[in-house]
């Protein structure tokens, strides 16, 4: 399938190929024709599928007949509205980027930075707009954007954006944008209450699913360390010592180390730094700023380790990471798909190191059962996990042949002492 049998305009054609993408991703082949027929979409295509194009690509080509409306009298016709800043900024480069070749104008806006520079980027004129929810509603109160002649809705990371708390403020803006609308979700995992979510506000959606784990897994290796959780912080240290040098202009690895809290990112950020490694980290208490900073520390290779929470590094497009280490287990399966995902990207390999102690096997299992796989443990390292005297192989009862050799009295009598 080529970009051009997508029925997908010149403009668009010529972008795309600019950006070296030679034929759509499965996301994109499914989603896009279902988009640009109007139906309603429900999509658990994971960041790394393509999945931005595959909602950019037909919103772009719909709105095109409007593009050519004198600029301050453009209307805005579509939103997307995404769970972080990182990740709302990412779809806008995207959009601008798919865009390049048209008259049609996109901005983002969300929270933590100043609301005028935003009205006034919107007052100029706009096709399509990309926010998190709350500053989306924070404007709508204001009157400061017009949401009557939305055509279509997009809701990215639907999961993630209901784990955040944005329920009502999603449902708000389903009721206050124009009731004949087109939705398309998107979802890397299904709970319940984005279930609920698309059953109360899709009409009649068209379903389309993207299996990330094979796809996802394929190019990187998984190793699994079994680990006492008291010992991680030397396990770690100790992998770190094998795959990185603290040594100014060596080549290193790019590594970016997993934590469940915000507060285990802060311990892990403090002990790496006092044992000589170039680290920044990522979380949702950070301001806008110093996540900035830091993430463009990472990308222009100041520093070579990034720890983030899941919801941090959502949606934030990190390519070339050599190694995914996830201190802690994900007690999601689909995250462990998803982190171990950000490597062996673009037909390279990536390796993933997971660090499970005793009160996380059960994850490891439901990962298992995801991949259809185990993943190879690694038992040569300095900090195995003991058998828990109950984890034993039972005792030998005896073999049948013997017995009822001894009498239950006679083994009454016997009294071990040892
Ligand atoms: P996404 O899943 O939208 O975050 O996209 C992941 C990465 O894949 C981004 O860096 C995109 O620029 C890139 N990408 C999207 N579609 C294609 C394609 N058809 N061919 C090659 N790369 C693509």
């Amino acid at each position: 399938m080529t970009f051009k049998e997508l029925q997908l305009h010149k403009t668009i054609l010529r972008a795309v190929a600019e950006l070296g993408y030679n034929s759509p991703t499965a996301v994109q082949v499914k989603t896009i024709p279902v988009v640009l027929e109007g139906f309603d979409v429900i999509s658990s295509a994971q960041t790394g599928t393509g999945k931005t194009a595959a909602f950019a690509l037909p919103i772009l080509q719909k709105l095109l007949k409007n593009q050519d409306v004198a600029k301050r009298r453009k209307i805005i016709r579509a939103i997307v509205i995404s769970p972080t800043r990182e990740l709302a900024e990412q779809i806008n480069q995207d959009f601008k980027a798919y865009a390049k070749y048209t008259n049609l104008r996109t901005t983002v806006v969300y929270g933590g930075t100043a609301i005028e520079p935003q009205i006034d980027r919107i007052k100029k004129g706009i096709d399509i707009l990309i926010a998190t929810p709350g500053r989306l509603l924070d404007l709508y109160k204001r009157e400061k954007v017009n949401l009557s002649y939305i055509e279509t809705l997009v809701i990215d990371e639907a999961d993630l954006m209901l784990d955040m708390g944005f329920i009502n403020d999603v449902n708000k803006i389903v009721k206050i944008t124009r009731l004949q609308k087109q939705i398309l979700l998107f979802s890397a995992t299904m709970p319940q209450k984005v279930i609920d979510l698309t059953t109360s506000v899709l009409q009649e959606p068209i379903t389309i699913k993207i299996a990330a784990t094979s796809s996802a897994a394929k190019n990187v290796k998984q190793q699994l360390y079994y680990v006492p959780k008291r010992k991680k912080m030397e396990l770690c240290l100790h992998l770190l010592r094998k795959l990185t040098s603290k040594k100014a202009n060596s080549s290193k690895n790019n590594i970016l180390i997993f934590r469940r809290t915000k507060f285990g990112v802060d311990k892990l950020e403090k002990t790496l730094k006092r044992n000589g490694y170039q680290v920044v980290s990522f979380h949702g208490d950070k301001t806008q700023n110093a996540r900035q900073e830091a993430l463009n520390k990472f990308k222009n290779n100041e520093v070579n380790i990034l720890i983030a929470t899941d919801v941090a590094s959502r949606g934030i497009d990190i390519t070339d990471l050599d190694i995914v280490i996830n201190f802690d287990m994900p007690n999601i399966p689909e995250t462990y798909v998803h982190r171990i995902g950000r490597t062996g990207r673009a037909g390279k390999s990536g390796n993933a190191y997971s660090l499970c102690s005793r009160d996380e096997k059960s994850y490891v299992k439901s990962i298992q059962n995801l991949l259809n796989k185990a993943i190879p443990v690694e038992t040569e390292h300095p900090y195995p996990l003991e058998a828990k005297p109950d984890d034993k192989p039972k005792k030998r009862t005896g073999s049948k042949y013997k017995k009822g050799r001894k009498s239950t009295a006679s083994k009454k009598k016997k009294k071990r002492w040892y």
